[in-house]
């Protein structure tokens, strides 16, 4: 018999992968969490039902979360990343050998456990001595934090459930509060393509526009997640994402990164007219 994960990506679209095994299941004080190993994309983290991570896949995001913004400013010396408790936004920060500390804070211990017992592809550099993990609501983090920190990574899930305060705009204004006067904001941005996901990215844009001088959406191609097609929100208070792109400084990245390189860069800024048309509506 064969077993079959289903992920209902719209009401009218599913989205299947073939499971050799289910490997975790769990109910934490937040949300659902799985683990299942199928036969194309290896393991994947599902939380309430929505892929999270894929073995096959999680370089795209992962790179795209943190190489632009070290592109942009390579002298980054303290990180922060709200959520990404699967470790995949932190192994990235740690190949930055400048970076001098990596905080994350992430809602849910249970998400980090089970990342660190069955998806050691992300989650190994969790031990790295730069990194420290804090169990909290990041929306509650970053209210008394100030001129500390050169970048924020806001790696959530949707805005449904826990993360739902990271979508919003007080929680913006903490996070330019907590970063220094040249500090970076990169947000996981949704989709343009479904309207479920558009109206998430345009409210999140909106918001963020307000608060950062510099503000600008980036995309990736993320063949796990509903379209296909995903945006990064790139917010900043003094370096454009092109105009200060420092070009590709890192040399020794060429051999490293799988997706990220200097045209990646400056194409994935190049936005198609439907999109940028209903950011600005
Ligand atoms: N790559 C992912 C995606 O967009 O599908 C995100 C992955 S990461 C596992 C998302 C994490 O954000 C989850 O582990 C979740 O527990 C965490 N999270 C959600 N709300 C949060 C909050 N308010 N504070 C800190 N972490 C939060």
């Amino acid at each position: 018999m064969e077993l079959w994960y289903t992920e209902n990506q719209t009401e009218n679209v599913k989205f299947s992968m073939k499971v050799k095994e289910h490997i975790f299941t769990g109910q934490s004080d937040f949300q659902k969490i799985d683990i299942i190993d199928t036969y194309e994309f290896g393991r994947v983290l599902v939380i309430d039902g929505w892929t999270m991570v894929t073995e096959k896949d999680e370089f795209i995001y992962h790179e795209m979360i943190t190489h632009v913004a070290l592109g942009v400013n390579p002298n980054i010396k303290r990180a922060l990343v709200i959520g990404g408790g699967d470790g995949g936004t932190v192994r990235e920060l740690t190949s930055f050998k400048n970076i001098e500390e990596i905080h994350m804070v992430e809602i849910d211990p249970v998400v980090v456990e089970a990342s660190i017992k069955y998806l050691p592809f992300t989650s190994s550099k969790l031990s790295d001595e730069r990194v420290k993990v804090f169990y909290q609501d990041g929306l509650e983090y970053v209210k008394d934090k100030e001129d500390y920190y050169d970048i924020i990574i806001v790696d959530s899930t949707d805005p449904i459930g826990p993360g739902e305060g990271l979508f919003t705009e007080s929680f913006y204004k903490d996070c330019f509060k907590a970063l220094t006067k040249d500090g970076i904001m990169v947000n996981q941005c949704e989709s343009p393509y479904y309207p479920n996901n558009a109206r998430e990215m345009k409210r999140s844009y909106s918001k963020i526009k307000n608060i950062f001088p510099i503000c600008e959406v980036y995309q990736y191609n993320m063949p796990t997640y509903a379209s296909g097609h995903w945006l990064f929100g790139f917010a900043s208070k003094k370096y454009h994402p092109l105009k200060d792109f420092k070009g590709f400084e890192f040399k020794e990245k060429l051999n490293y990164t799988k997706y990220y390189n200097e045209d990646i860069h400056r194409g994935a800024f190049a936005l198609p007219n439907y999109v940028k048309n209903n950011l600005e509506k």
